[in-house]
């Protein structure tokens, strides 16, 4: 496999434009700075490289393929749709690349705990599996509500041997438990490290977890260009926090023939304040210690947002998608709830896939736009990660 590649942004300050930086206060200003320090040192090391190239290929299951559904395509009547197939990886979606990489980054800069928040759990699962392979303790701050309602990922949490923590405070939910164990990692920044989720919170985060995710988008360039000797016409991902999304684009970026595509939760419509729509109806502000499109109230609070796909429903976005969409290299549009079981159902019943609720918006965006396109181009799908966890949901949603 190839070595371990760059994007030259963001700048030292962490801004990509406008937008990312630091909004901390000073005493974690250093702290961010000290990560960035360590992370810039120790990614060019060997043994970093060896390490995480070879966990990705042995453990996660990489290079994922890249599948041609042939009969979603016919079906569509126009172009020819492919997936990459992050659901195949091991815990079953992209997040266990930045999660491995952040615990081996934990280890080798000597850190004793991992922290982090979950809403759904998915990212607590996939950071608890990385922390219990490298052999690091951590611990997982989960609001009561969420511990409630996500019972299969709360239990594989407990058996992956991490410390769960119930958050009973406010509404007992994802902002409750990222107050919690962000107050949790304020005790000892120097022996713990917090782990970001997605592309996402003050920099180094979102240079970070972009670059872990970019194998997912180097590889699909060379397998693409292998297969074709092409690049794909258009490529498209989910965009929650936006790190599967920036996985996949991050290679194509200097590409003047791909069409670059973002698809955002439009949940009830972007009519109703039921969405999550941030980089379609967003305005530039802050949140998390960055600066970035904010779904906002009136009186400058973050909106309550929503989404059938839980991992999407953020009212942040990473900075570097607002960059992008600044600068027209990336599109960003939308699909409703509504499209997105449309598409849950019918990858699962042509193709005998059953992708993540997540990841059916992008399928859904693409089932939209192949027929209005010629059967000889080719749209590339970020499969982000499988729809085990969502089964249930859809199925007593649907009366199946
Ligand atoms: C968490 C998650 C997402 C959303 O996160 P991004 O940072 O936007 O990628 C998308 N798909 C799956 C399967 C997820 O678990």
């Amino acid at each position: 496999m190839s070595k371990f590649d760059f994007a030259p942004m963001p700048d030292k300050e962490g801004f990509f434009g406008s937008y990312g930086g630091q909004i901390i206060p000073p005493e974690l200003k250093k702290v961010m700075d000290d990560i960035d320090q360590a992370y810039e040192e120790i990614r060019q090391t060997e043994e970093f490289q060896n390490e995480l190239m070879s966990l990705f290929q042995d453990y996660v299951g990489r290079p994922s393929p890249i599948y041609h559904a042939k009969r979603l395509s016919e079906q569509l009547g126009g172009a020819q749709i492919f997936l990459k197939r992050e659901d195949l990886n091991h815990t079953g979606a992209h997040k266990i690349n930045h999660c491995l990489g952040e615990a081996l980054l934990a280890k080798f800069m000597g850190k004793k705990k991992v922290l982090a928040e979950t809403g759904a759990g998915q990212h607590g699962v996939a950071l608890a599996t990385a922390c219990a392979l490298v052999g690091i303790p951590c611990e997982i701050h989960m609001g009561q509500v969420d511990i409630e309602k996500e019972h299969p990922n709360v239990t594989k949490m407990k058996i992956l041997g991490c410390k769960l923590v119930p958050v009973t405070r406010g509404t007992a939910t994802l902002k409750d438990a990222v107050d919690s164990a962000f107050e949790e990692y304020l005790k000892n920044p120097e022996e713990y490290i917090y782990a970001i989720g997605s592309v996402v919170g003050p920099h180094p985060f979102p240079k970070m977890v972009r670059d872990f995710q970019s194998i997912i988008g180097r590889e699909a360039r060379q397998q693409f260009n292998e297969k074709f000797a092409k690049n794909p016409d258009v490529i498209t991902a989910c965009v929650g926090g936006g790190s599967n999304a920036m996985g996949l684009f991050t290679a194509f970026l200097n590409d003047d023939d791909v069409k670059i595509v973002g698809v955002e939760p439009a949940g009830k419509g972007l009519d109703t304040p039921d969405h999550s729509a941030t980089m379609t109806l967003g305005k530039p502000s802050q949140i998390h210690g960055m600066k970035c499109y904010v779904l906002e109230t009136d009186d400058g609070e973050p909106m309550p947002v929503h989404s059938i796909a839980s991992g999407l429903d953020y009212p942040g976005v990473g900075p570097q998608h607002c960059y992008l969409k600044d600068i027209d290299r990336v599109e960003y549009e939308t699909a409703t709830d509504e499209e997105c079981l449309n598409a849950f159902m019918t990858l699962s019943r042509v193709e005998g896939i059953i992708p993540a609720l997540e990841s059916a918006h992008a399928v859904a965006w693409a089932m939209r736009v192949a027929p209005t396109m010629g059967k000889d181009q080719q749209i590339l799908i970020n499969l982000s990660g499988r729809g085990d966890k969502d089964a249930d949901y859809v199925a007593e949603k649907l009366g199946l």
